[in-house]
């Protein structure tokens, strides 16, 4: 049975063609268009089993509780994976701490060629890691082809350029490793987020223990096996999968210096609250409900791009997508309208087709969460509507990409994240209205603004409280670019010199 979001009874409430559009006829990408299936064929072979990856061997769990990785899109089983005990982590933890002091002894050139060794790695075997990435977490090839797997090596090549520089970095200051970092990330970037987490530490001296989320543990450890094929010295880097359990024993081990935390607000509360009495240094990247503003005097077809962009890449899974659209009221007719036809060319469907756009949602779980969000929208906004185009496989999680319109601001779809393809739609009329309404969210991780103005531009990016501001554009990054959030989004940056801070004393 194919589970889905709207379930089988769900009706398109418009087929793409369209009102209110000046111009020639619209095409209909509904009816008649079809593409020849174009499945990536790269192998990426899974063992039926993989331990953790401590002290530069991979090791069964010591407690041998196992659990399964699933592919979201077959439902298949991929492979038995360990489920790391306190016993685990102490022993990952164990193995940091020795190797640390010779990792940081080592001049920081020397870092640099192991740092640019595992990019150089990364890059020889993109395809099989995107392949992976794909098959574990459901995102379409051609984004962990293009972004995933590009963006994980460009950290790791950035990092292995500060190594060697950290006295530039911090100028007049000498910087230290902070020590043993337990690192835990979430499912929706796996690999990204690893090399976000892991190239400053060991640029900076420090040694590791990373905590992959637990429906997407392969391409982690699939980077163990890298380590050992460079030569990384052994306890460097450590991976313990597991669940939430193996997270807080990470949390709470008394020999972790620093805590780097990717996540949900909701488990990144309870870290704080587990190190606030002790001297762990803590980062924190959480959730988001960013805002998308789109001005009236915007390019209009540009701005959909990045409407499609912020809220619909990597099935919104994205901490800062795009998840509240505001149009200014005098083009959202329009908006909705061109927006309606460019999602109306979205292909869902099996993310290895390399034509996909939107592949399976991550988790049972996760869809369960989407569904439950829009029941409660449509109770709560006039208008709902989805893309309904291909036709979905057989087996798996899927969820069509959607918008409701006419949403409040006190509407719960409006406030809490929903981290899946659904967006809500919301107008404004004058800048500041615009700017008041952006920032009425607890969060404050990402925003878009799309105006042909310049001074609009700066106005707005002075005015959001958000980390990060993409101005006519959408969810674009760079290793050099500080990335992180303000009030529940979280604290500290990722990435570019700020990202270094997190990774030093001083
Ligand atoms: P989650 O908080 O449920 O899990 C994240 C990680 O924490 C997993 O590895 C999990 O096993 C671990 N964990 C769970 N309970 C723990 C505990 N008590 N102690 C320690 N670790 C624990 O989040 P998720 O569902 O995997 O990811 C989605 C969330 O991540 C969203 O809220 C999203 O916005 C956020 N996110 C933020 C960023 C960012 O940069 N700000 C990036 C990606 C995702």
């Amino acid at each position: 049975m194919s589970a889905t979001a709207t379930g089988e009874t769900s009706k398109q409430t418009d087929t793409g063609r369209l009102t209110g559009l000046d111009g020639p006829a619209v095409l209909d990408f509904t009816q008649g268009w079809d593409y020849a299936p174009a499945p990536e064929s790269a192998p990426a072979p899974i063992a039926d089993s993989y331990g953790h990856f401590i002290n530069g061997a991979f090791v069964d769990p010591i407690e041998g509780e196992r659990f399964d990785t699933v592919s979201p899109s077959t439902e298949e089983t991929l492979s038995s994976i360990a489920n790391g005990s306190e016993a685990d982590v102490a022993a990952a933890v164990a193995a940091a701490g020795e190797a640390q002091p010779t990792w940081a002894a080592l001049p920081g050139k020397e870092r640099a060629k192991y740092i640019f060794r595992i990019a150089r790695r990364l890059q020889e075997r993109a395809r099989e890691f995107a392949v992976l990435e794909t098959m574990d977490g459901g995102k379409p090839i051609k984004e962990s082809r293009d972004v995933d797997i590009p963006l994980a090596a460009a950290h790791f090549f950035y990092h292995a350029g500060w190594a060697d520089k950290l006295q530039y970095a911090f100028a007049g200051r000498t910087p230290k490793p902070v020590g043993v970092c337990g690192q835990i990330i979430p499912w929706n970037f796996p690999l990204m987020m690893a090399a976000w987490k892991l190239a400053p530490a060991l640029a900076c001296g420090n040694t590791c223990v990373l905590k992959p989320a637990e429906t997407t543990p392969l391409t982690a450890l699939r980077l163990g096996e890298i380590f050992q094929e460079i030569g990384l010295p052994p306890g460097v880097v450590n991976i313990v999968t597991g669940d939430g359990r193996a997270g807080a024993a990470l949390v709470n081990h008394k020999d972790v210096n620093k805590i780097a935390f990717t996540g949900s607000t909701d488990v990144g509360k309870r870290i704080a609250k587990a190190t606030a009495a002790t001297d762990k240094t803590l980062t924190l990247e959480l959730g988001g409900k960013s805002a998308n503003i789109i001005f009236e005097d915007a390019s209009i077809d540009q701005a959909v791009e990045g409407i499609i962009q912020g809220i619909y890449f990597n099935q919104g899974h994205v901490c800062c997508a795009g998840s509240r659209l505001f149009v200014q009221e005098s083009i959202a007719e329009q908006v909705i309208a061109k927006l309606k036809i460019r999602m109306g060319s979205l292909r869902v469907g099996d993310p290895m087709d390399k034509n996909t756009d939107v592949g399976a949602i991550n988790s049972r779980q996760q869809l369960d969460t989407i569904v439950k969000y829009l029941d409660k929208g449509r109770k709560e906004a006039p208008e709902f509507w989805e893309s309904n185009g291909s036709p979905l496989p057989e087996r798996g999680y899927w969820c069509r990409p959607s918008f409701f319109s006419g949403v409040q601001p006190s509407h719960t779809i409006a406030r809490e994240e929903i981290f899946g393809p659904v967006l809500a739609v919301m107008t404004f009329r004058t800048p500041d209205e615009a700017l008041s309404r952006a920032n009425n969210t607890p969060y404050g991780l990402a925003a878009g603004v799309w105006t042909d103005k310049g001074s609009k531009i700066f106005e707005m990016a002075r005015g959001l409280d958000a980390g990060v501001v993409w101005l006519n554009s959408y969810n674009k990054f760079d290793p050099a670019s500080p990335f992180g959030g303000f009030k529940e989004s979280g604290f500290g940056r990722e990435g570019g010199l700020q990202g270094l801070r997190a990774y030093v004393k001083i």
